[in-house]
């Protein structure tokens, strides 16, 4: 039978039997009763064990320490029911049961702070256990001394109960934590057992605790099995059933990821209060181990995060720069130039400065590559615009940009038109110079027309349109024997050269 359908069937006859036992209270009440819930203990410790060989290696010592932990309870539970079965009574505060118990919280604290898969830093991991073995064995040190003063002090009792709570608490909320900010899947799994087993955990046996200081039945022990049967029913399921229903959002996840290293040392300096009084020493090394390794685990998060801040920041400049950059040439590529012209555009606009723009074009280019082949036109390409923006370097408020093909633009940012006419003279003079052969091109080398437009000449509209003159004036060079540079059209006037 599968182990979904028997669980519950062994479960509930358990349960009915320790409930009568508990309802007509038999002699050897209290035996009868713990050998019920150990029994249950005994089929959920199985399905406990069948969980860490079904589990991924990875989680493997997560389940494990849920398990020991429930042993631990279960030899805390074969205590009592021999102090039972001496003393039928039963004892209400048997010192060495509590041993198991707060062994069974620190398995429980183990396993919820334990993280399976690479911390930020391996020992993070260990600084954690260490610190959760400390806050165990304070819990313990407190139970002991309130269990030596019970005698004298009833009231310790009731002190030993709200001990228990708080650690229940503070384990519940842990792994409820660990819920919210667990990422995969298989790590999910196991917090939502954990924090169900938990939460069960502290509401039935803190019930089980004030029922039995206050009550004279027996039934209340019923409430010490149900966490036991409740984590067996989780641990029997299939666990796609219920893990669809609950994924953590991201905000969620961050907030309890930020949260949870935190909760160690904050519960260590809690216990540390506790202790301020019978051991101020062990008080305040308590305090300092709880907020050095909150701050030191800070430093080094903040550390890393600013180095990972860094290379983010390079990653955006390289991908920005490669976004803007043209490969072969090295120049602004399209997007970069217009993000420029939006740029200058405005600013001459507001500021009412001169802009000027030209279109360049290299002369017979297709020519040359028929002629020498593509590989020589890419080096004929960059030689040009290496030429070009070296002349440009030189020139204040000048951009240069490819514009795509063998075209490039020139911007030229606070120059009255003669100036620009004559930056551009010197850009097309810098080309011929340069003297690479191309026999069809004009007079044997390679050139570049240009064609230009300047804010000063006339009323454009937008940029796109003194663009678009610019481009026009380039067409007429091209027209009128290329190598030269002609200016764009005024409207009324005649073109200037
Ligand atoms: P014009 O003087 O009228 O400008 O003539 P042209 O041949 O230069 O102009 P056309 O537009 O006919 O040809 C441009 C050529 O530029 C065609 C294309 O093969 C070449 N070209 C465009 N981009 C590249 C490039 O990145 N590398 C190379 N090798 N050639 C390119
Ligand atoms: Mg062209
Ligand atoms: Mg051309």
């Amino acid at each position: 039978m599968k182990m979904q359908a028997l669980a519950p069937r062994i479960y509930a006859p358990l349960l009915a039997a320790q409930l009568a036992v508990l309802v007509f209270e038999p002699p050897h009440v209290l035996s009868l009763s713990y050998a019920c819930v150990l029994a249950i203990l005994a089929f959920t410790l199985l399905l406990s064990l069948r969980r860490v060989r079904l589990s991924l290696p990875h989680n493997r010592p997560l389940w494990a320490l849920l398990l020991a932990a429930l042993l631990s309870q279960a030899a805390a539970f074969v205590l009592l029911f021999a102090d039972s079965l001496v003393n039928p009574q039963g004892t209400l505060v048997a010192f060495d049961p509590t041993f198991y118990f707060c062994m069974g919280s620190l398995l429980l604290t183990l396993a919820a702070t334990y993280d399976p898969v690479l911390p930020a830093y391996r020992w993070t991991a260990w600084v954690d256990a260490a610190l959760a073995i400390l806050i165990a064995l304070m819990f313990y040190g407190l139970v002991r001394a309130l269990v030596a003063g019970a005698e004298a002090q009833p009231d310790n009792a009731r002190a030993i109960v709200w001990l228990f709570d708080g650690m229940g608490l503070f384990v519940a909320i842990f792994a409820t934590l660990r819920l919210l900010g667990a990422r995969r899947r298989d790590e999910r799994r196991f917090f939502m057992v954990l924090t169900a087993f938990a939460w069960i955990e502290l509401f039935a046996p803190a019930a089980h605790n004030r029922f039995v200081l206050s009550s004279e039945s027996y039934v209340p022990e019923l409430l010490l099995s149900v966490p036991f049967a409740a984590i067996g029913l989780l641990l029997s399921r299939r666990y796609g059933d219920w893990l669809r229903v609950y994924r953590p959002p991201a905000r969620v996840r961050h907030l309890a990821g930020s949260v949870s290293p935190f909760v160690l040392s904050l519960a260590l300096c809690l216990l540390a209060f506790a202790y301020l009084h019978r051991s101020p020493v062990l008080a305040a090394c308590a305090v300092i181990a709880g907020i050095a390794s909150y701050a030191l685990r800070a430093a080094l998060m903040l550390g890393r995060h600013l180095s990972s801040e860094d290379e983010l920041k390079r990653l955006h400049h390289g991908l920005r720069r490669a976004a803007l950059r043209d490969d072969l040439t090295q120049l602004l590529n399209r997007r970069g130039f217009y993000r420029a012209f939006d740029r200058e555009w405005e600013r001459a606009r507001q500021s009412r400065t001169p802009l000027a723009i030209a279109m360049l074009d290299i002369d017979h280019f297709k020519a040359f590559n028929d002629t020498y082949g593509h590989l020589a036109g890419d080096q004929c390409l960059a030689s040009v615009a290496q030429a070009l923006a070296g002349e440009a370097a030189a020139m204040t408020g000048v951009t240069l940009a490819r514009a795509g093909g063998e075209e490039f633009v020139v911007l030229m940012s606070g120059h009255m038109p003669h100036a620009a006419g004559a930056l551009l003279e010197k850009l097309r003079g810098r080309v011929e110079a340069l003297r690479i052969l191309h026999v069809r091109g004009v007079r044997g080398f390679v050139t570049v027309s240009a064609g230009i437009a300047s804010s000063e000449l006339a009323r454009y509209e937008d940029g796109e349109e003194m663009l678009g003159a610019a481009d026009k004036a380039l067409y007429t060079a091209k027209r009128a024997g290329r190598n030269q540079v002609v200016w764009a059209e005024v409207p009324g006037t005649e073109a200037m050269s």
